[in-house]
C-alpha cells in the first residue's frame, strides 16, 4: 500500500515525474493493464468522486476524461450509478474489508462482465480516504464457467433422468455415485448404495462373469453382458443387460460406469415363449418338437457314441371310447392325469413327452434292453392305480411299444416308426402290455392312412367276415352261446386284427356302417343255422358306444331281426362300460333293447367304469370278466380276488357271468369252483368260421369240460 500511496500522492499533487521508475511502473500497471482501474475519493455522504481512471477504464467503462472530479451520479447512467453507489457504500460500512462484485458493462454495444475488487486507502487516522477499484473483464471466464456448469447439468440430466440404472464405481468396485433408476432397480436408497461394493449386489451365479467384466473394462474397453443376475433388496433375482464404460479423465482410467437395464420381464417372456414352444399346453409335458430336439441331441452328440437308449411309445387303451362317451373336458382331464402319472418317472435319464392325442413318448437314456423291460413293467403297474374324474373311479391301461438305439434304428424317424410298430403289435394282441420292436415286423399295415382307405371299401369288397367263439357252460360243458367277432382279410394288406381296425373305425365313424353289417350278417347267420336245424343258442355281437348313440339303433336292431325272422332271444349285444357312462342317454336305449327281448351284456367288465350303481340302473343280463383278470388268476391273488368278486357280484345281482380269455385248465377249474357260469377262451375254442362251428360246436358239447360238469 506504500507504493500505491506514493502514486496517489503523485496524482493528487499533479507531480507526475518524467522517466523515473515509478512512472514506468505507473504506466505499466495502470495505463496499459487490461484491467480497468479507478480511484475514487471518498467524501462525506458518502459521495464517491472519480479521481483517476486508467486508459482501459476510459475506453471500456463508458466514462470520459470529463468524468474525473465527478461523482457516480454525475458521470454515469442512473441505474449503474445506483449500483456502484450501493456497492461502495457497503464496502465502507464493512469498514473497507475487501469486497468483490460483478457488474455488466456495455462496450461498443456489446455487453461484457467485470469483476471488481475494491481496496481501501486510509489516512494516518485510519479513515478511508480513497477507494481503489480494479475491474477485470471476466466475460470469457464466465463463458467457460457457464460451459462447465452446463456440461455438468447435461451430464446430470443423462444420469439422473436415465431409465437405465447407472453406477459409477471405482476400479475395486466401490460405488461412488448412483442414479435414481439404480435405487429403483435394486431397492436400495442412494445413501445405502454409495460407499458400498457393487459386488454385494451381484448374484453368486454371475459373480465371476461380472468381475471379469469390470476388470476388462479397467483396461479401457467398453463391454456388455446379457443375462447377468443381481439380487434385489427383497431377495429376488433380477436378470440384467449390463454395459460397462471406462471413466477416462486426462487419459487416465479413473473408474467405471456400470449401466444396467432390467430385462427380467423380457427374459421371462422369452422363457415363456421357449416354454410354450417346447411344451404341450394341455399336460405341461414336453412336446413333439422337444422330443425331436432331445433325440437328435442324443443321436448327434459325439460323447454318446453307440450307447444304448430306449424310445418308448405309449398309447392309452380305450381313450377314444372315454373321450367320446364322457366328453372332451373329461378326456382332457384323463390326458392330464395320465401325463402326470407318467411324469413320476422323469429324471435326468428319463424324459416324458406328449406326442399328441393320447400318445406319449418316453426317452430312456443310459439303459439296456433288460432295464427297459423292467421300466415298461413299472409303467404298466403305475396304471394299475385307478384315476378319479368327477369323483368317479376309472381304470386306464397303457399299451407300450419300444425301440432301442442303435439296434432298432439310428435316426429319429426310424426309431419312432419302429416303436410305433411295436405298439401296434401290442394293440393287436390285446392291449395293456409292452413289446419290443423286432426286425421283420411287417410295416405294410402300419400306415394308418392306408388302412383307413382300405377299410372304407372293405364291406363292398366283401373282405369282412364273422367268426364265432363258443361260450361254454362250466356246469354242463355245453356251448349254448357264441360271440361274433369281426374279421377283416384285406386283399391288399392281408388279415388285420380288430384290435387295430376297430379303434380306427370308431375314430373315423366307419364303425356305424361296419356295425350295421355285423348285425345284418349275424342275423342272417342265425337264420341260416335255424334253417339247417340248429336252435336254442344265442349269438353275442359287440356294439361300440358310437353305434349305441345312433338315435335309431334299437329300431335298426329290431328291423334286422324282423327281416330275418329271428327270435330276439337268439341275440345278445355286448357293450363296454364306457357306453354306460352317459346314464341319461344310454339307460333308456338299453331298456328299449331289453324290452324287445335282446340280452344285454357288459364286455371287458372291470377295466373301465365298474360302478355298481350303474349295474343297478341298467338292465344288464350278463357280465363278462375281462381277460386281463383271468390271465393271472392262478398266480396273482389280487386278480383271483377280482375275478371272484365279479362272479359273486353277478350272482347276487342275478346276472350271468362269463369269463373271457380262458387259456388253461387251471383257469377253467378256478372259475368253475368259484361258480362262474360260462367261460370263453382258447382253452375251449378259438373264434372260428361259421362252417367250422357247424361241424363241431353246434353239434357237440365241449369234451374238455366233462371233468367240470
Ligand atoms: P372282445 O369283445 O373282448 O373279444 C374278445 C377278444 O379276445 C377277441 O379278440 C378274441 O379273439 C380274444 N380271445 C378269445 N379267447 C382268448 C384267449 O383265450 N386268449 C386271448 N389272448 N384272447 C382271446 P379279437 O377277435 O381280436 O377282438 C378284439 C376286440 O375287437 C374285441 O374284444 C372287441 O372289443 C372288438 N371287436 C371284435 N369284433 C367286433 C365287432 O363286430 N364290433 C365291435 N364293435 N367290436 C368288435
Ligand atoms: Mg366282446
Ligand atoms: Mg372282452
Amino acid at each position: 500500500m506504500e507504493f500505491n500511496k506514493n502514486i496517489l500522492d503523485m496524482g493528487i499533487t499533479g507531480r507526475i515525474g518524467a522517466a523515473n521508475v515509478e512512472n514506468i511502473l505507473f504506466d505499466l500497471v495502470f495505463r496499459h493493464t487490461k484491467d480497468m482501474v479507478f480511484i475514487m475519493k471518498v467524501e462525506e455522504g458518502p459521495i464517491f468522486r472519480y479521481l483517476f481512471a486508467n486508459e482501459t477504464a476510459f475506453h471500456r467503462a463508458g466514462i470520459s476524461h470529463n468524468s474525473i472530479g465527478k461523482t457516480f451520479q454525475d458521470a454515469l447512467p442512473p441505474d449503474f450509478a445506483g449500483k456502484l453507489q450501493e456497492e461502495y457504500t457497503r464496502f465502507l460500512s464493512s469498514n473497507g474489508i475487501k469486497s468483490v462484485f460483478d457488474a455488466s458493462f456495455v462496450e461498443d454495444g456489446k455487453v461484457f462482465y467485470g469483476e471488481t475488487i475494491l481496496s481501501a486507502v486510509r489516512d494516518q487516522d485510519g479513515l478511508i480516504q480513497y477507494i481503489v477499484a480494479i475491474t477485470r473483464d471476466i466475460t470469457a471466464y464466465l463463458h467457460e464457467k457457464n460451459k462447465i456448469i452446463e456440461s455438468g447439468q447435461r451430464y446430470r440430466s443423462i444420469v439422473d433422468h436415465n431409465l437405465d440404472a447407472i453406477f459409477s464405481i471405482s476400479m475395486d468396485g466401490q460405488i461412488l455415485e448412483s442414479n435414481p433408476a439404480a435405487s429403483k432397480l435394486t431397492g436400495f436408497h442412494e445413501q445405502q448404495l454409495v460407499g458400498n461394493s457393487i459386488y454385494e449386489l451381484v448374484s453368486d451365479l454371475d459373480f465371476a462373469n461380472f468381475k471379469g467384466l469390470v476388470e476388462n473394462t479397467g483396461s479401457g474397453q467398453s463391454l456388455e453382458s446379457l443375462d447377468c443376475r443381481f439380487i434385489h433388496r427383497k431377495g429376488y433375482l433380477l436378470t440384467l443387460h449390463i454395459k460397462t464404460v471406462p471413466i477416462i479423465v486426462f487419459g487416465e482410467i479413473k473408474g467405471i460406469y456400470v449401466i444396467i437395464r432390467d430385462i427380467s420381464e423380457q427374459s421371462k417372456n422369452v422363457e415363456m415363449i421357449k416354454y410354450m414352444a417346447f411344451h404341450d399346453q394341455l399336460t405341461g409335458l414336453l412336446n413333439r418338437r422337444a422330443l425331436l430336439d432331445k433325440l437328435n441331441e442324443q443321436l448327434f452328440s459325439p460323447s454318446r457314441h453307440e450307447r444304448e437308449f430306449a424310445l418308448i411309445s405309449i398309447d392309452l387303451d380305450r381313450f377314444k371310447y372315454l373321450n367320446d362317451s364322457l366328453g372332451h373336458l373329461v378326456g382332457d382331464e384323463i390326458l392330464k392325469k395320465a401325463g402326470a402319472r407318467l411324469l413320476e418317472c422323469q429324471n435326468e435319464h428319463c424324459f416324458v413327452f406328449r406326442q399328441g392325442g393320447d400318445e406319449f413318448i418316453i426317452l430312456l437314456l443310459e439303459t439296456t434292453r433288460k432295464a427297459t423291460a423292467f421300466f415298461a413293467q413299472r409303467i404298466l403297474s403305475m396304471f394299475k392305480r385307478s384315476f378319479y374324474f368327477n369323483s368317479q373311479e376309472y381304470y386306464i391301461s397303457p399299451s407300450i411299444g419300444i425301440s432301442m438305439y442303435p439296434n432298432d434304428g439310428k435316426d429319429a424317424e426310424t426309431l419312432l416308426k419302429n416303436a410305433d410298430e411295436a405298439l401296434y403289435r401290442v394293440k393287436e394282441r390285446g392291449r395293456a402290455h409292452f413289446q419290443f420292436y423286432r426286425t421283420g415286423m411287417s410295416s405294410s399295415v402300419t400306415n394308418i392312412l392306408s388302412i383307413e382307405t382300405h377299410l372304407r371299401k372293405a364291406i363292398e369288397k366283401k373282405e369282412l367276415s364273422l367268426h364265432f367263439q363258443p361260450q361254454v357252460d362250466l356246469m354242463t360243458g355245453e356251448a349254448t352261446s357264441f360271440e361274433a367277432l369281426l374279421r377283416w382279410n384285406s386283399k391288399e394288406l392281408g388279415p388285420i386284427s380288430p384290435g387295430v381296425f376297430i379303434p380306427l373305425a370308431e375314430d373315423t365313424g366307419l364303425i356305424v356302417p361296419i356295425g350295421n353289417w355285423v348285425i345284418e350278417t349275424a342275423c342272417r347267420q342265425i337264420k341260416e343255422w335255424k334253417r339247417i336245424g340248429y336252435e336254442g343258442f344265442r349269438v353275442a355281437i359287440n356294439i361300440s358306444p358310437k353305434q349305441l348313440q345312433q338315435p335309431n339303433f334299437p329300431a335298426y336292431l329290431k328291423a334286422a331281426m324282423e327281416r330275418h325272422l329271428i327270435d330276439p332271444s337268439c341275440l345278445e349285444i355286448e357293450i363296454t362300460e364306457s357306453s354306460m357312462q352317459n346314464t341319461e342317454e344310454a339307460a333308456p336305449v338299453l331298456k328299449i333293447i331289453k324290452s324287445i327281448g335282446v340280452t344285454v351284456s357288459v364286455d371287458d367288465f372291470g377295466t373301465g367304469y365298474s360302478s355298481l350303481s350303474y349295474l343297478k340302473k341298467f338292465p344288464i343280463d350278463v357280465l363278462k370278466i375281462d381277460q386281463s383278470f383271468v390271465k393271472d388268476i392262478s398266480e396273482k391273488a389280487k386278480d383271483a380276488a377280482i375275478a371272484s368278486a365279479i362272479i359273486h357280484l353277478g350272482k347276487s345281482l342275478g346276472v350271468e357271468v362269463i369269463a373271457e380269455g380262458v387259456e388253461t385248465a387251471g383257469q377253467a377249474e378256478f372259475l368253475a369252483m368259484e361258480g362262474c357260469h360260462k367261460a370263453q377262451g382258447y382253452y375251449f375254442a378259438k373264434p372260428v368260421s361259421p362252417h367250422e362251428l357247424e361241424s363241431t360246436y353246434l353239434k357237440l358239447a365241449m369234451p374238455a369240460l366233462r371233468e367240470y360238469s
